[in-house]
């Protein structure tokens, strides 16, 4: 499972304090009841497209003695399945859906038009959610739709607090989770249903 890193800063800043395992280790699994520490278990790497950074971080991960799962500190500028930080994707969606920018001045250089696309396509699906959920957050704006009221929304809350307030609060992602990892972000596991009462 991934969970957010408690950790604010740059991509840079994020890279020069991953060395030490301990500054940030969970104190207990969130998976399970154990209640020891988690142990260090290396790193997985990733890729991420920030406004001055574009390239390989590693992300890492312990491992808890208890359930034998792992547990991965995502930095909180990225987002869980996308390569682009909440930063790059909020600054495209902003000037494209705020400020109605053609496709192509509102991406980053010689980004791929298909990106940004895929970026509307999912914050069309997973707007009216976002609204419901940031309610809890900041102060619903009137707006014409769901799309502007999320974006006033978000911009009003700040992005990043509102992606960790939903990752790591209400397990929702900013663009709606991959179809095989809906609606929580965990694999689908089949739970028997409670026998009626
Ligand atoms: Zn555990």
């Amino acid at each position: 499972m991934q969970i957010l890193h408690p950790f604010t800063g740059s991509v840079q800043q994020y890279l020069e304090q991953l060395a030490d395992p301990d500054q940030h280790r969970p104190a207990h699994c969130p998976q399970c009841q154990a209640k020891q520490p988690l142990t260090a278990h290396g790193f997985y790497t990733r890729t991420i497209i920030d406004s001055a950074f574009d390239g390989s971080i590693r992300v890492r991960r312990y491992l808890c003695q208890a359930c034998r799962r792992t547990v991965s500190l995502l930095p909180q500028f990225a987002l869980p399945y996308l390569r682009s930080s909440v930063t790059v994707i909020a600054l495209f969606l902003i000037a494209r859906l705020l400020q109605a920018k053609t496709l192509a001045a509102a991406l980053p250089p010689s980004s791929p038009y298909q990106r940004g696309q895929f970026w509307l396509r999912r914050f069309r699906a997973q707007a009216e959610a976002l609204c419901a959920a940031l309610a809890a957050l900041t102060k619903p704006a009137p707006a014409p739709d769901f799309v502007h009221r999320a974006l006033t929304m978000l911009e009003s809350a700040g992005w990043i607090p509102s992606h960790r307030f939903l990752f790591a609060g209400v397990r929702e992602h900013l663009l709606g989770w991959p179809r095989s990892l809906a609606p929580d972000g965990h694999r689908a596991a089949l739970v028997p249903a409670p026998a009626p009462a």
